[in-house]
């Protein structure tokens, strides 16, 4: 298809708002999936799928669409939706063209709507506004036509009202992709470029890469050259998906597509990198690619240390299609021997978390979530620490933590509850923005740490599930932040170390030391638990002496009963963890984890 006869777009939109939907509507109305084979949620099917390591998400489709006596190819690229995926997010955006804004009209703008806007508009796409679901009784879409007029700029009038349910005005808005979203420009002549917006892992044909050309042209059985790595491949195959898989004679300019070269591990195909022809190199990759960085990091360990190797054999295996997922062995006194992970964000340690135990059946504990400190020593030195356990001893010169940006959406009547969240957050107000007269916009400056602790859970719970929250990364900050360790009869227990601020250091202490009091069973001799700043004190519990006689329980009992406690005591031991004297069922170490 010639450049003037292509428009890629995207659909941004807050979870639930109808994109799943809407892409049905589109789907059947353009034919590409016929009436007979149509099944609600299309694509998602796809998405479930590749969850489960099956088979190919259909990343990106290609609609045909008649407009004004032409056909059209409309090329749909998919975006993930959440924060943690920011840079894939703007991958995508950068594919495209222009956007449909989708919002609920029932809804109205949720804080993804805003955050997948502003990246929009960073790539300079075109945004088409349109409201979602007008069939619903309780649509408003006068009263949120304005507000997204407001907030693009624009006309109320020129915002479009569909049902990704009934699919009215679903062809207008067809038609108006075609008319408004530029054409893709490139150069038909220059050395091939096609930039990679998805790389999926699948178990039959290996890495599928989702690409966008840019310039050139790539067609079957080339060798293909990977610009950040200089490493080449044989292009096996290569084809639009319609949506199902096609393979065609090649990508020219502004065309959507896939690429398959028989690589098994996403790592050589990573989303952003610029694909090129080994024979007539471009000369310089295209803008943009960077390496996933992990922000958040968590102890993940068995809790039956038999486990390891399957734990083992598990990351690498998701690795596979997760180039994002960084881990390197580790081990602790309380948990045994485990995996140091880091991830992108939250969600993305609770998606692997939730595979290693649905598809690999693990059973895991983890580690309390931590970020990336650089704390600078006294001689000067900078350490990057993302494991509290790695803390310098002794005098620090400084610490700084990552920041983030926050953006929280909330019907007015809760501002007060959020800003006080916020406030016990160490967070600072940007700003403050009316987008309608019931709903604000809340923007902070908050410590990456104290999101990843329970945030999003607290303000939801304090605006009963009204407010909605994004944010996006905005470097490291000097703070005041100490390394509070629990000590067992004066042993530190590595797992509990936990990295602070100073204020917050005394609470964090007096929870986790009450905690384990209660969870750690008496011994033959009095234990302290403490929790410390170096050398000094800050809390303390005593667990007391008891001399342990299980069988005295059972006087005059029967030998057999006897026995089996004997063997239950000897079961128990095997489970325990010695902390210097003090033996520790693992149980207790979990449950003071996870906090209950
Ligand atoms: P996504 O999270 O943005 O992909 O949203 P989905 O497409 O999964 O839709 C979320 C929910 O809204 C589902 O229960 C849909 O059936 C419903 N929904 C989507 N579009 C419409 C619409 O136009 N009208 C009505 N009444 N419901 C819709
Ligand atoms: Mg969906």
């Amino acid at each position: 298809t010639p450049p003037e006869r292509i428009r890629n777009f995207c659909i941004i939109a807050h979870i639930d708002h109808g994109k799943s939907t809407l892409a049905d509507r589109m789907l059947q109305l353009t034919g590409a999936v016929s009436d007979r084979d149509m099944r609600a949620q299309y694509l998602d099917r796809m998405d479930i799928e590749r969850e489960r390591g099956i088979t190919v998400k259909s990343q990106a489709v290609r609609l045909p669409w008649q407009h004004e006596g032409d056909t059209f190819a409309l090329n749909m690229i998919d975006t993930p939706g959440h924060v943690d995926f920011t840079y894939e997010v703007s991958r995508s955006l950068a594919a495209c063209e222009g956007a449909v804004l989708l919002v609920d009209a029932a809804q109205g703008i949720e804080a993804q709507t805003l955050a997948n806007l502003y990246l929009a508009l960073e790539n300079d796409l075109t945004i088409i506004p349109v409201l979602n679901k007008i069939d619903l009784p309780a649509a408003d879409p006068d009263r949120f036509a304005k507000e997204l007029a407001d907030l693009i700029g624009g006309d109320p009038a020129d915002v479009l009202r569909v049902s990704g349910k009934t699919g009215q005005g679903v062809e207008e808005l067809l038609d108006r992709l075609v008319a408004e979203i530029p054409a893709p420009q490139g150069d038909p002549d220059a050395p091939a470029r096609a930039m990679i917006f998805d790389s999926v892992y699948d178990a039959y044909r290996g890495v599928v890469t989702y690409v966008r050309m840019v310039d050139g042209r790539l067609s079957p059985r080339e060798r293909i050259q990977m610009m950040s790595t200089r490493a080449t491949h044989e292009l096996l195959e290569i084809g639009v998906s319609s949506p199902e898989p096609t393979p065609s004679n090649g990508l020219s300019v502004g065309e959507v597509g896939y690429l398959i070269t028989g690589v098994k591990d996403v790592r050589q195909s990573k989303v952003g990198d610029t694909v090129t022809n080994q024979r007539t190199p471009a000369s310089q990759a295209l803008p943009g690619y960077t390496d996933p960085k992990p922000m958040v990091f968590s102890g993940l360990y068995p809790i039956d240390a038999s486990d390891y190797t399957d734990l083992r054999e598990a990351l690498d295996k998701l690795k596979l299609s997760d180039a994002s997922l960084a881990y390197e062995p580790e081990t602790s006194v309380a948990l045994g021997f485990g995996f140091r992970c880091g991830f992108l964000g939250l969600l993305h340690l609770e998606i692997i978390t939730e595979r290693l135990s649905r598809e690999f059946g693990l059973d895991l504990i983890t580690t309390a979530p931590s970020v990336v400190y650089e704390v600078t020593t006294e001689t000067g030195e900078t350490l990057i620490v993302t494991n509290p356990s790695e803390y310098p001893e002794g005098k620090i010169g400084s610490v700084a933590e990552p920041m983030v940006k926050a953006s929280i959406l909330a019907p007015k009547e809760y501002v007060g509850t959020v800003m006080e969240l916020c406030q016990t957050r160490r967070g600072t107000l940007l700003g403050m923005d009316y987008l309608s007269e019931e709903r604000v916009e809340l923007k902070y400056t908050m410590p990456l740490g104290e999101i990843v602790f329970d945030f999003f859970d607290q303000l939801k719970s304090r605006t009963q599930g009204y407010a909605s929250f994004d944010y996006e990364p905005a470097g490291q900050q000097e703070a005041d932040l100490v390394k509070v360790d629990i000590l067992l009869q004066g042993d530190r227990v590595d797992a509990f170390s936990a990295i602070v601020h100073r204020e917050k250091a005394y609470a964090y202490g007096t929870t986790m030391t009450e905690r384990l009091r209660k969870l750690i069973p008496r011994q033959q001799f009095e234990v302290p638990i403490q929790a410390a700043i170096g050398a000094r004190i800050i809390a303390r519990e005593n667990i007391r002496a008891m001399r342990k006689d299980v069988l005295a329980k059972c006087y005059g009992g029967d030998i057999s009963r006897k026995r089996k406690l004997l063997e239950k005591q000897k079961e128990g031991k095997k489970r325990m963890k010695m902390v210097g004297r003090v033996e520790v069922p693992q149980e207790a170490f979990i449950a003071a984890l996870s906090g209950d």
